[in-house]
This record gives C-alpha cells, sequence and structure tokens, in this order.
C-alpha cells in the first residue's frame, strides 16, 4: 500500500486537478478531504475539459474510486448537478465507483445565501468569497449546526434535527440581515430535489478504508486550493475556512490513521492568485494582462480574472514547508516561453529589511518584492516530453526555482493535455 497527498503550495489554481488526472492512474482510490463546491479543478482528456467542483479529479478513470471524505463540505445540489453533467458527457458515475461519507457534513440552503449577505455587508472590505457558503458552512459544523449525510436515511428524525437548525439560523438572517428566512417548503423541495439522489452514494468510509489497506490499495488524496489558504497557516484573514495542508488528509478523508509516504506541491511557473488579500510579487497594468492572456488565468468556478505576478520563492518556500512536500509538480512551464526575462521574487523587504522568510499575515502588505531576472528561451516547448530537450534556459529555470524552493521537481507539465508533461 502506497499512500500520496496532492496539495496546492501556493493561492491555489496550481494545476492540481490535471495533476491528479494524470497520476491517478497509479492509483485504486482518490480522496477528497477538504473544501467544497468553491474548489474548480480543470482537468482535460478524452471526455473533454471539466471544471471539477466536489468529484475528485480520478472519476474519469474507470478502475479508481473516487471518494469524498468528512471534511469536505457535502453540498447536495452542487453534488448531484455535477454528477449529471459527467455522466451526459459518457463517464461511468455509480456506488460502486463514487463513495461519500455519511459522516461529512451537508451545506445546507441558507449557507450560500449567509455567504452572499456578508460580503454584501462587508463592501469593499469583502474576503473575496466565491459567496459557495464554505465560510458560514464551517463556522456552523464547528459550532455543531449541521446534519450529517448520514443523517438522511431517517427522514423523520432528518426533519426534526434539520428545523431545529433553521430555526436558529433564521434568526441571523431575518434579525441581522433583514433577509427572507428559509421555509419549511424550501427544505423539502432541496431534500427531494438533491438529497434523495445523493444517498444511494452515501456509506460508512470505515470497512473501506480497512478493506482497502488489507488488499494493498494505493490511496491518493487531493487537496482544494494551496498552503497560503490554510485556515491555520495561511494569508488571514484571507484564508478559506479549512485545512487545505496534507497533514490534514488522512483526518479529512475518514482514515485518521494513515500515513501519506509522497506529498506532491503543485506549483505553477509564475504566480497567481484569485481574490482579495496580500500578493507581494503582483504585477499591474500591460505586464500583468499580457502574462494573464498567455495563461488564459482565469477562475475555474467564479471566471473571476486572476491576479498575475513573478514567481514568487518567498511564500513558495514557505509553502513548501507548510505542506512537507516529498516531490514538486512546476505547472505551465509553457506559458513563460514568450518572455526575454524572466522575473523572480527570491526575497521581501519588509520594513526595510530584507528577508528570504515568509513573513507574519499582518506584515504582508508591508512587503515588498526583490527580484532577480533570468534569460528566456523564446520557443515554444509544449512538445517537449523529455527534460534533457528542452531549451538550456528553461532547463536552467526549472533548477534554479528548484535550488530557490528546497524541493526536488519530478515533474514539469508545458500543457494542459494529460500527456503534456515531463517526469524527471
Ligand atoms: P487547480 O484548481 O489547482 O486544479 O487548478 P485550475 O484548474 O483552477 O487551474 C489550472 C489551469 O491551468 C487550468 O486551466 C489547466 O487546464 C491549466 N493548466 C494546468 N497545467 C498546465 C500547463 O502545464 N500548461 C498550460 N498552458 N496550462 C495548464
Amino acid at each position: 500500500m502506497s499512500n500520496c497527498a496532492i496539495v496546492g503550495i501556493n493561492w491555489g489554481d496550481e494545476g492540481k486537478g490535471r495533476m491528479v488526472d494524470l497520476i491517478s492512474s497509479d492509483y485504486d482510490v482518490v480522496v477528497r478531504y477538504q473544501g467544497g463546491g468553491n474548489a474548480g479543478h480543470t482537468v482535460i482528456n478524452e471526455y473533454g475539459k471539466f471544471a471539477l467542483h466536489l468529484l475528485p479529479s480520478g472519476i474519469f478513470r474507470q478502475d479508481v474510486v473516487s471518494v469524498i471524505g468528512n471534511g469536505v463540505a457535502l453540498d447536495p445540489q452542487s453534488l448531484i448537478e455535477e454528477i449529471r453533467y459527467v455522466r451526459s458527457k459518457g463517464v461511468q458515475l455509480t456506488p460502486a465507483n463514487l463513495k461519500v461519507s455519511s459522516r461529512a457534513s451537508l451545506l445546507l440552503p441558507w449557507h450560500k445565501e449567509l455567504d452572499c449577505l456578508e460580503e454584501q455587508r462587508l463592501a469593499d472590505k469583502k474576503y473575496g468569497s466565491t459567496k459557495q457558503g464554505i465560510a458560514p458552512f464551517y463556522s456552523d459544523k464547528y459550532q455543531k449546526k449541521t446534519v450529517l449525510a448520514g443523517e438522511l436515511f431517517d427522514e423523520k428524525a432528518f426533519f426534526e434535527h434539520l428545523e431545529g437548525i433553521m430555526e436558529w439560523k433564521n434568526l441571523t438572517i431575518e434579525k441581522v440581515y433583514n433577509a427572507a428566512p428559509t421555509t419549511r417548503e424550501a427544505l423539502k423541495e432541496w431534500y427531494e430535489a438533491y438529497c434523495v439522489p445523493l444517498m444511494p452514494f452515501i456509506t460508512d468510509l470505515t470497512d473501506f478504508y480497512d478493506e482497502a489497506e488489507q488488499n494493498g490499495k494505493n490511496i491518493m488524496f487531493e487537496a482544494q486550493l494551496g498552503s497560503l489558504r490554510d485556515i491555520d497557516y495561511g494569508i488571514h484573514p484571507y484564508t478559506t475556512s479549512s485545512s487545505t495542508i496534507a497533514a490534514y488528509a488522512p483526518v479529512g478523508a475518514g482514515a485518521p490513521a494513515l500515513r501519506l509516504d509522497d506529498i506532491i506541491g503543485v506549483v505553477k511557473a509564475y504566480s497567481t492568485c484569485v481574490g482579495e488579500g496580500p500578493f507581494t510579487s503582483e504585477w499591474f497594468g500591460e505586464e500583468a494582462d499580457k502574462l494573464r492572456e498567455a495563461g488564459d488565468e482565469y477562475g475555474a468556478k467564479t471566471g473571476r480574472p486572476r491576479r498575475v505576478g513573478a514567481f514568487d520563492a518567498v511564500a513558495t518556500r514557505y509553502g513548501v514547508k507548510v505542506q512537507g512536500a516529498t516531490a514538486i509538480a512546476l505547472t505551465k512551464l509553457d506559458v513563460l516561453s514568450y518572455m526575454d526575462k524572466i522575473p523572480v521574487c527570491t526575497k521581501y523587504k519588509v520594513k526595510g529589511t530584507v528577508t528570504d522568510k515568509f513573513p507574519f499575515p499582518s506584515l504582508l502588505d508591508k512587503s515588498e518584492p526583490v527580484i532577480e531576472y533570468l534569460d528566456g528561451w523564446g520557443e515554444d516547448i509544449s512538445g517537449v516530453r523529455l527534460f534533457e530537450d528542452l531549451p538550456k534556459a528553461a532547463r536552467d529555470y526549472v533548477l534554479y526555482i528548484e535550488k530557490q524552493i528546497g524541493c526536488f521537481i519530478k515533474y514539469v507539465s508545458v500543457g494542459p493535455e494529460r500527456e503534456s508533461i515531463i517526469i524527471r
């Protein structure tokens, strides 16, 4: 048995879905263990192009079992719509190859609404939420004001529990935000439309993992977002509300005692960030527009233009450490082919002092980038499949990044398609 986590090292959108789709051929089980429908993992393969939100990126491999663990914000509507869409593209999805933990808490109809209401209230101080209800969901989960997927099997008890929470939640919706309360009828409709079709997939994962272990199955854990958005280790308060780090993978997956053998950190060859918060190596104006267009940097879930900038080695070093990465997948190297000189942010200047350490979150907006320039290679590299066939300047760039971040770059991705990969 060999277990591996694929995690984001930076702000998210590093290309994790693309790497899971590639590497999952060596694994029997792929598990999503945190986050929710705010994810947008892009996968391009023989079935087409997908932006997966809740489904693990291993679902396209028929011999892989996909699992949604207890750490995920389980939105029945989002998941059922996604299952229907993926099936419509010819992918077989049944309770045999998709399993949802009975211990996962349900993202409830008011979570999305509260997300929107709070962002509206914050106005120009908003956190940049994707409005998928993630923050209200996790705060209610830790207040124990959610219902578990396994409760769906006893309809009467489920509604009793849910209506108690609804009454409590309506106090906030009506009295704090002056908005319309959720009704019993709306809950019933939601239940029929999305919870009933979800029930065949819901299962207790304990026996499943025990069996997998006994049969020597290989398990892959697929993370959402990246180190810098982690609730504990990220750029507070511009983080997500869950643990995006590898150490949480077994807990959120439903197999807390499992050990990870490999942790593959996914890193983009330049830096991007969606939403609000400090981003030290950010570019603006024409230079930013050019990189955004070259890399097609628009959010997979929201379509929002991503903020772009020079490769941030300071943030990436920190991200590698937080994840405990054992190897790196460097994605989108092909996007940099148009540049004559490639800037890399190697250090920060924080209140006049130069440092190579990632600062405490409240110091980030006082940080300036210290930039070094490397030679560009000026030719298309998307067809290259062997490291030694890359132009020298491209190889030098990869080796320079490797030295800067202190971790072996095992994979170099030179295009979004499954086969556009160099394995070292
Ligand atoms: P994830 O959330 O970490 O899975 O990343 P996203 O799917 O949000 O964003 C990554 C984007 O980069 C997607 O549009 C991918 O198709 C694309 N992509 C991934 N790897 C490469 C690559 O090596 N080259 C290019 N040009 N695009 C890539």
